[in-house]
């Protein structure tokens, strides 16, 4: 079981992420557990502030520390036999990776703080445990970054996606990009499927995808092939691909 939640002053933002596909059925059949907080709800004036000028001066607004704690301390309490990781979604932070994803999922129990305006208060940090970020770009709100973080997470718990061989062949599960893929039909605008895929040959086919994604991995992120542990089959594919070369 996974548990998620969401600190956010959008939290109607979640309902379509929760509601449909992959996350849906997790949830429905109890691997997943999303809990979304309203900020707002943990304020303490009577507007509900969430947020304040900065101290220095400047145009934008920045989140207040106060609602933030008591929030987590909420979280805390719901469960005092263990804590929860931390997250701070931020531009500022460590890059997103499927590592990343699949040290959350081992730690089973993840709240994500979804910052607006110029972000939160410094001094939320000392209730972070990790400060993520999915890129180098800033986007106006952590709701994106915490759902697409939250998906990915939630693809790497047992059971979630159908069928688990589709999430150990997918790109960087184990440290290659993924080979590609056809469906029908056969043919299309005069684009034909790779013969071997056709020939029902599944020896042949386990081959021809294995150096796929060798091939892909070696052009597009050389960078992941450095860090990817090889079987010797591999290996030797490899080498040959790059003798050809
Ligand atoms: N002033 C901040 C950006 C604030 S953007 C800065 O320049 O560093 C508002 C919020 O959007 C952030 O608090 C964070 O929660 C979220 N956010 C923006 N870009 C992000 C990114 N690349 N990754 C993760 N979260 C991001």
């Amino acid at each position: 079981m996974l548990r998620v939640d969401v600190v956010t002053i959008f939290p109607r933002m979640f309902d379509p992420l929760l509601a449909e596909g992959v996350l849906a059925r997790g949830i429905k059949s109890d691997r997943i557990r999303v809990e979304v907080w309203d900020l707002r709800d943990f304020a303490t004036d009577r507007h509900r502030s969430t947020d304040d000028e900065a101290y220095g001066g400047g145009p934008g607004m920045v989140m207040l520390a106060e609602p933030v704690f008591r929030c987590v301390d909420a979280i805390c309490r719901v469960d005092e036999t263990r804590r929860p990781t931390v997250v701070m979604t931020s531009p500022q932070g460590e890059l997103f990776r499927h590592e990343t994803a699949q040290r959350l999922r081992a730690d089973g129990w993840v709240v994500f703080l979804c910052g607006r305006y110029e972000g939160f208060d410094e001094r939320i940090l000392s209730v972070v445990d990790l400060e993520l970020s999915l890129g180098d770009f800033v986007v106006s709100g952590g709701e994106l970054p915490a759902m697409l973080m939250i998906d990915a997470i939630s693809r790497l718990v047992e059971g979630v996606v159908g069928n688990n061989e589709s999430v150990t062949g997918d790109s960087f599960f184990n440290g290659l990009l993924d080979y590609p893929h056809y469906t029908r039909p056969a043919e299309i605008r005069g684009l034909h499927v790779p013969d071997v895929l056709i020939s029902g040959h599944a020896e042949k086919i386990r081959l021809w995808r294995k150096e796929q994604s060798l091939r892909r991995t070696l052009a597009r992120r050389p960078d992941l092939l450095a860090g990817a542990e090889l079987d010797a089959e591999s290996k030797k594919i490899l080498e040959r691909i790059k003798i050809e070369e």
